[in-house]
């Protein structure tokens, strides 16, 4: 067997140990002479699988009592919908923060909703900065406060929760989650896509505090209500049972890596190897600010972009798969997620110096 390096955005590598215990389960799990896809989620086998997967994510995540935690369908995408139709009633307003495409998106499906405000926008900079704090317009009758940690795309991560007053903070950490320790008694809710360091797609986290589970307006259906999801233990229908077995797993795997602080500590190690190989040569480079660069999607341009095609050849003849930048930004983008190892920054570092060698 051959696995490659593999910088996916997303869907992203999972760990080998994961993908192993998974395929010996398949065919016979628990002995039970079927697989985790082929039984009830109100079994007593699954919702042993369900219980053990939260427990695990909050003793990682160090989430407390009075948040509930959602094992939901829909993608980060249905938040964006979801999150104002029911934190806020149809007369308020909602804020949003921009630092780039994801979190335009999140506004913009907002707007559809509800009145949706721009607290600031990083359009100045073409979303390589965020702007200063101090200039943002924060309203503090809005029923919440929305950014993106990390956006994936433009490779721009505020690395510090940033001040909300008493408005509820709402964080999309799609490619951020479980990359670092965070106090998540500061948010008001936590959401993310599970594709980058969850599990596989079609699972989606949502992580609330639950008083902000009885603002839902009235009329809306119980489907798109998460005060109904956490109630229910989200299975008000057939949740993506596999998808949360496999994100199950994926925890164990954080907890044996010594949890969050450990591979908070490899995530920064890791990024400061790129970056300094990137900043340390004239042929690389990357635009964004120093504070806001992300330490989970590393986006790099080389000396011209005549050379992308025959970079990221020989990239995948080297073994470093899916090293090709977002279609918006062009050049590349290496996504290092917790499963990606120092050993595999290394090499890519090392491919690059090899690159420029023989082509700068
Ligand atoms: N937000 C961020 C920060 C993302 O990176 C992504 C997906 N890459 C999304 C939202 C959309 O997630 P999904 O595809 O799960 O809807």
């Amino acid at each position: 067997m051959s696995r490659v390096i593999n910088f996916s955005a997303g869907p992203a590598a999972l760990p080998l140990e994961v993908l192993e215990r998974a395929k010996s389960d398949i065919p016979d799990w628990q002995g039970s002479g079927m697989s985790v896809m082929e039984v009830s989620h109100r079994s007593k086998a699954f919702i042993a699988v369900a219980e053990e997967a939260e427990a695990d994510l909050r003793d990682l995540m160090g989430i407390p009592d009075d948040y509930a935690v959602m094992f939901l369908q829909g993608g980060a995408t249905q938040q964006f919908a979801l999150l104002p139709m029911n934190l806020a009633q149809p007369d308020q307003t909602v804020d949003y923060l921009l630092t780039g495409s994801w979190s335009k998106k999140a506004f913009k499906e907002a707007s559809a909703v509800r009145k949706a405000q721009i607290a600031a926008d990083g359009v100045d900079s073409n979303y390589t900065d965020v702007p200063e704090q101090s200039a943002w317009k924060l309203d503090s009758n809005a029923a919440y406060f929305h950014y993106t940690p990390n956006e994936t795309i433009g490779g721009v991560e505020i690395h510090e929760p940033p001040q909300a007053g008493d408005v509820p903070l709402i964080a999309d950490m799609s490619s951020t989650i479980l990359s670092r320790p965070i106090d998540v008694s500061k948010f008001g809710a936590i959401y993310a896509g599970a594709q980058k360091n969850i599990g596989p797609a079609g699972l989606t986290l949502v992580i609330m505090r639950r008083d902000l589970l009885e603002r839902a307006p009235a009329g809306l259906p119980n489907i798109l209500k998460y005060k109904a999801h956490a109630e229910g233990g989200s299975m008000l229908n057939t949740p993506p049972t596999f998808a949360w077995y496999l994100a199950g797993l994926v925890f164990k795997w954080l907890k044996e890596q010594g949890g969050v602080t450990a591979i908070g500590e490899q995530n920064k190690q890791k990024a400061t190897m790129l970056y300094k190989a990137i900043d340390d040569s004239a042929f690389y480079a990357n635009p964004v600010a120093k504070p806001y660069r992300s330490w989970m999607n590393i986006p790099f341009t080389l000396a011209t972009p005549e050379l992308d095609g025959a970079f990221l050849a020989q990239a995948e003849t080297a073994g470093l798969m899916n090293l090709k930048g977002h279609r918006s930004v062009g050049g590349m983008r290496a996504s290092i997620y917790n499963v990606m190892n120092v050993a595999g920054v290394q090499t890519l570092i090392d491919f690059m110096a090899e690159f420029e060698r023989t082509n700068g």
